[in-house]
């Protein structure tokens, strides 16, 4: 990638800044209708929110609450969509909402009755009121006191930067140029004071790039408008981020194949207790903050307030020293009010053209990733007068894709890349023993993430080319200096490189701990 964009010397049609879930689906979309594409990350792929969020493909029964149908129907499109073209990521999973009052469960149940049949054909599941019976046998780890019964329904799970990972690769394969570690530190513009290119330093040799493009889109989330002020210092806000925190626990807490989902917490929000990767993901909140980072905190307040809501609900009640890990992500929320450029195609993402011509495209969720990508593609396209070309990303297979990946046991997240992860296995028996007792992961996935899927560093590795650090922080901490080795025999690294790559992550580690 870098060759390729050091050879180059005619603008770019498209340059995008962000390489998470939006700038992703953007270069897919754009290289596969034939632009020309390349795609900037200041850090790694999916440093920011898309690494943080609760791994769900769904239409969002909050919005439902609310009365949003069209944005729940597009969302349910999508999660329809990302199954059919991803179905080695996608699966499907049970939600149990538990009723503890008598209205519940007529309440609950016509609620996400509707919910499904807004799915029309790309349906997960018919909803189901359940006796109080049939609810402890899903849910075996749920409180019983007072349990009435409860409604069961169905949404998508996934692994987010396994398919973020997926989607840099199907972008690639289209013929996009995406670099991670190439931070974009200025905006230049033409003799018409319209954006024409940026300036990008490679964060790993200093090395500074200037590229020329026809169309620049912003795409990073919760940063977009410092971005936006590299070309207008005094450009008004257009984000209003929040941050939501996880907690993980030993799958003990949950032991069961389906979700909990609760409607309503005390302050009014809905949360989920998941069984994710043998664990159990709990969460999230919903702080306001004002200035984004790239590795947010958590508040105490917002630690307490997910084990109390978790121990409202669960038979074993969580405490601070039961979390495997805790992990933060910035929900890019864009502000309501009618700012007069800001032409929203959808209530749930948003278009935004500054004066100097560079588009901004943020909000939405993960699950509509690929919507919102076609949106913000033709609106490039419309702009800046490239050759108008279809969409044809509804019925793209992402890298990987595999109908029938479960064959594959713990590698199944790799679809059809499984196949070279065992040849690794096969070939040096080392490298298929677990690098730790606690979790599945192996050489193989290191050496196969630095050849093959852009790992530059050890956190690259154990945070989002595999999840170690977000199940389980001090078990990922362990297993740095056997990443380090490995990675150091593939990037050439010496003694003190690969000390300081091991010194580094155990800092990172530190903060996933409580
Ligand atoms: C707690 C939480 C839970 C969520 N759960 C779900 C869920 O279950 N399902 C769902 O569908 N959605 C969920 N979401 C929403 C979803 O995660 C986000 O909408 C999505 O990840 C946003 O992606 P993005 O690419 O816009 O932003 P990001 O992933 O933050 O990507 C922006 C990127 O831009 C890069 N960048 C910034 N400045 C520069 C620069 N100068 N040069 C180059 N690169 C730069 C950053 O490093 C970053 O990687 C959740 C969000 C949160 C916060």
């Amino acid at each position: 990638m870098i060759a390729r964009v050091n050879q180059r010397r005619e603008p770019w049609d498209i340059i995008v800044i962000g390489g998470g879930a939006t700038g992703a689906g953007i270069a897919v979309d754009a290289a596969s209708r034939g632009y020309d594409v390349l795609l900037l990350e200041q850090h790694d792929f999916g440093k920011g929110t898309s690494s943080r969020s609760t791994k769900l493909v769904h239409g969002g029964v909050r919005y439902l609450e609310q009365g949003n149908i069209a944005l729940v129907m597009e969302a349910l499109k999508e999660r329809g969509l990302l199954r059919q073209n991803a179905p080695h990521l996608v699966s499907n999973l049970a939600f149990v909402v538990p009723n503890y009052d008598w209205w519940e469960a007529p309440f609950y149940g016509l609620g996400l009755k509707i919910y499904n049949a807004l799915a029309g054909k790309y349906g997960f599941g018919s909803s189901e009121i359940l006796t109080r019976e049939e609810t402890l046998a899903r849910l075996p780890t749920i409180k019983t006191e007072g349990l009435r019964g409860g409604v069961v329904y169905y949404d998508g799970q996934f692994d987010d930067t396994r398919l973020l990972i997926n989607l840099v690769a199907t972008a690639a394969d289209q013929g996009a140029t995406l670099v991670n570690y190439a931070r974009v530190v200025a905006l230049t513009k033409g003799s018409d004071g319209f954006i024409d290119g940026v300036v990008a330093t490679d964060q790993e040799t200093g090395q500074e790039w200037t590229f020329g493009a026809r169309v620049v889109i912003n795409a990073t989330g919760a940063f977009s408008d410092s971005v936006r002020r590299l070309a207008e210092p005094d450009a008004p806000a257009l984000m209003a981020p929040s941050q939501g925190i996880h907690l993980v626990f030993h799958h003990s807490f949950l032991s069961a194949q389906s979700a909990i989902m609760v409607p309503h917490t005390s302050d009014g929000r809905v949360m989920f207790a998941i069984p994710w990767h043998g664990h159990t993901l709990v969460g999230t909140t919903d702080t306001p903050i004002s200035t984004p980072t790239l590795e947010p905190r958590p508040l105490q307040e917002e630690i307490e307030f997910i084990l109390e809501t978790a121990s409202q609900y669960l038979l074993k009640p969580p405490t601070r020293d039961d979390v495997l890990s805790v992990f933060v992500g910035i929900r890019p929320l864009v502000k309501s009010g009618d700012n007069k450029l800001t032409a929203a195609l959808s209530r749930d993402h948003t278009i935004h053209f500054d004066t100097s011509g560079l588009l901004t495209t943020t909000g939405g969720k993960w699950t509509t990733y690929r919507n919102m990508a076609e949106h913000a593609v033709d609106q490039a396209a419309d702009f800046t007068g490239l050759a108008e070309r279809p969409c044809v990303t509804r019925s793209l297979n992402i890298h990987g894709f595999h109908s029938h990946a479960d064959r594959f046991g713990t590698l199944r997240l790799y679809g059809s890349d499984a196949l070279a992860i065992q040849d690794l296995m096969h070939a040096t028996a080392s490298l298929a023993e677990p690098l730790h007792p606690e979790l599945p992961y192996t050489g193989a996935e290191v050496v196969w993430a630095t050849r093959h899927e852009m790992a530059r560093t050890v956190e690259d590795v154990l945070a989002r080319r595999t999840r170690a650090l977000f199940l389980n922080a001090r078990a990922a901490e362990a297993m740095a200096t056997e990443v380090a080795r490995l990675m150091a025999r593939e990037l050439g690294w010496d003694a003190a490189q690969q000390a300081a790559q091991v010194a580094a992550f155990s800092d990172l580690a530190k903060g996933y701990q409580i």
